[in-house]
């Protein structure tokens, strides 16, 4: 089901020192994600959205936004993606992303995508705007195999796609790297998957890597992700049963050999495994008199 909806607010303020993604403000245009991935977090009964297929637009966002952005005091990034991807295939259609990104350019505020589409590039120019203040792209990337991946986030461009427009962006001089997360345990943990994560990273422009070795998994997440891995992976459920039980932290088992790799190959191809972040500052001083392009 898609239903467009009014929403209250559009900006969150992110608790600080937000170290993984540098973000000051997150913002999420709309609810429920067509990427539809197995593991995905944001299905958590924590976050009370009822039915994480149906999504809900918040068609009222891009007011929100021009009116919120000028009474911000402190210039920091805006994260997109937290919740869903901003570059899921509505976004063709209602554009939101894109016409908000030319409003954060407008007001000169830096931004960090988080997504797991080349849909991104469509916003090419715009981003090549705001990099001038600062600009970073995140491709979520789990695993190099784009067999898996149709497995394990069936609605998501395939990882092939992914490293396409990293490479694009990065020839573009937008700063842009892969966020490793989840590496699913049984599934995506072996030292092939992360050599070739990184290798690809490496020949397509990325400058930096944020990794993490397991998943998370708790209320509604849970249940979800082992009725797909009971379809997919016959047997698999069990093993996760027995190895975490209720926890909410599921680090791989070899979680240590396969940092060891991934700290010694970024070091080798001159990747950061931090994203350089932008530093907030008052925004009082860098406001530009631009004409504002909110809605063409
Ligand atoms: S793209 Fe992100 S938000 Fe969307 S389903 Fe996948 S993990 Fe969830």
């Amino acid at each position: 089901m898609i239903k467009e909806i009014h929403s209250k607010t559009i900006l969150n303020h992110v608790r600080q020192p937000d170290t993984w993604f540098g973000l000051k403000y997150n913002m999420n245009l709309y609810r429920g994600c067509q990427h539809q991935c197995i593991y995905c977090d944001s299905r958590s009964e924590c976050y009370r959205i009822e039915n994480f297929a149906d999504i809900h637009i918040k068609v009222n966002a891009l007011e929100l936004l021009a009116d919120a952005l000028p009474r911000k005091r402190v210039c920091g990034t805006i994260g997109f993606g937290s919740m869903n991807d901003p570059y899921m295939p509505i976004e063709k259609e209602y554009n939101l992303t894109g016409r908000a990104l030319e409003i954060i350019a407008c007001h000169r505020f830096p931004v960090h995508i988080l997504t797991k589409s080349d849909l991104v590039l469509r916003d090419l120019d715009t981003l090549r705007e705001i990099s001038q203040v600062y600009a970073a792209v995140s491709f979520t990337i789990t695993t190099a195999d784009d067999d898996l991946a149709a497995k394990v986030e069936p609605g998501a461009p395939r990882p092939s796609a992914r490293y396409q427009a990293m490479h694009a962006l990065a020839e573009a001089g937008i700063t842009t790297g892969i966020t490793m997360m989840p590496i699913l345990p049984f599934l995506e943990d072996t030292v092939e998957n992360i050599t070739q994560i990184v290798t690809q990273a490496h020949e397509n422009g990325a400058s930096y890597i944020i990794p993490a070795f397991g998943m998370t998994l708790r209320a509604g997440s849970r249940e979800y992700y082992y009725d797909k891995l009971d379809k997919l992976f016959p047997g698999l459920t069990e093993k996760y049963i027995q190895r975490y039980g209720d926890s909410y932290q599921c680090s791989v088992p070899n979680w240590r050999e396969l940092d060891d790799v991934f700290r010694r190959l970024c070091s080798r191809f001159g990747i950061a495994v931090k994203i350089p972040v932008f530093q907030p500052e008052k925004v009082s001083k860098r406001k530009d008199d631009k004409q504002m392009r909110l809605f063409g």
